[in-house]
């Protein structure tokens, strides 16, 4: 479900609401002449209570029954991204049990995307086909192997599978284990390498536009981010009642830890920062 979506007979993006009226007055002729507003999700949407000022709620619904927002949309709602983590976790698992490696990538990057909509091979970047046929069959032989979701990848080290020592996590250049993968930032810090480090952390806020310094418990980590990106998600809204308070916060960050004056700095995997941080209330 989204409220918005970029309408093909306008060429812009317009509220469900908007486009309803619209509809009535017959400027706008096809309820499913809509996408995705999020370029790099795309997906063909169909505005409900068409012709009908009076329904009671308005949004965009996929138009293919078993279409879903990808996993990095900026339009999905939680109850999605929620049902959209769960598989991507399981799939994961399944992926481990055969034996396979799972692959770590970014989502899309929005620029590269749109400048290239015309070139076919930006399409195979996305793995849409065989990401939507997820859940679907457990048995689908062409599974992909391709994981996005930060949350995922702590699910995975969380569940403290028997094999969190195998090597089965192929990031980039290289094959690691999940114990590899996940950096306790108290205890060591790898440098330049691609990791998810993870700490305590507690938040303040840098500026009024919602700019958040994470500072990490152990004083040599910090990262910055706005708040305003990384509440889009809903199960990460808990973190505005601890900003500028004394509470702590388990922070997973995922990216490269460079060194510079006496402070560490994450450059990040993704185009959007907010993938790649994942917050979470301490046990
Ligand atoms: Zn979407």
């Amino acid at each position: 479900m989204a409220e918005q979506a970029y309408s093909l007979e306008l060429n812009k993006t317009i509220d469900a609401k908007k486009a309803v009226e619209m509809s009535c007055k017959g400027l706008l002729r096809d309820c499913r002449a809509f996408k995705c507003s999020d370029s790099c999700c795309s997906i063909d949407l169909t505005c409900t209570n068409w012709g009908n000022r009076e329904g009671k709620r308005f949004f965009f619904t996929p138009t293919k029954n078993n279409d879903l927002h990808k996993i990095w949309c900026n339009n999905i709602s939680q109850d999605e991204l929620s049902e959209l983590i769960i598989a991507e976790t399981r799939r994961a698992k399944r992926i481990i049990k055969k034996n396979s490696k799972i692959i770590m990538l970014a989502a899309p990057s929005k620029s590269k995307s749109e400048s290239n909509e015309t070139n076919n091979n930006s399409l195979q970047r996305k793995p849409s086909s065989s990401f939507n046929r997820q859940g679907n069959s457990g048995s689908d032989k062409r599974e992909s192997r391709h994981i996005y979701s930060l949350q995922t990848f702590v699910n995975l080290f969380k569940e403290k599978m028997t094999n969190s020592s195998e090597k089965n996590i192929s990031i980039e250049n290289e094959v690691v284990s999940l114990d590899e993968l996940f950096v306790n930032i108290d205890d060591h810090i790898i440098l330049s390498k691609l990791r998810i480090h993870y700490g305590l952390a507690k938040l303040k806020y840098i500026n009024s536009d919602g700019l958040l310094e994470i500072r990490f418990i152990n004083n040599k980590l910090k990262i910055y981010s706005n708040i305003n990106q990384i509440v889009r998600r809903k199960n990460q809204m808990f973190i505005e009642s601890i900003v500028g308070t004394d509470k702590l916060v388990v922070v997973y960050a995922r990216g490269y830890l460079i060194k510079k004056d006496n402070y560490y700095r994450l450059n990040r995997f993704s185009d959007k920062f907010y993938q790649d941080l994942y917050f979470e209330i301490p046990r």
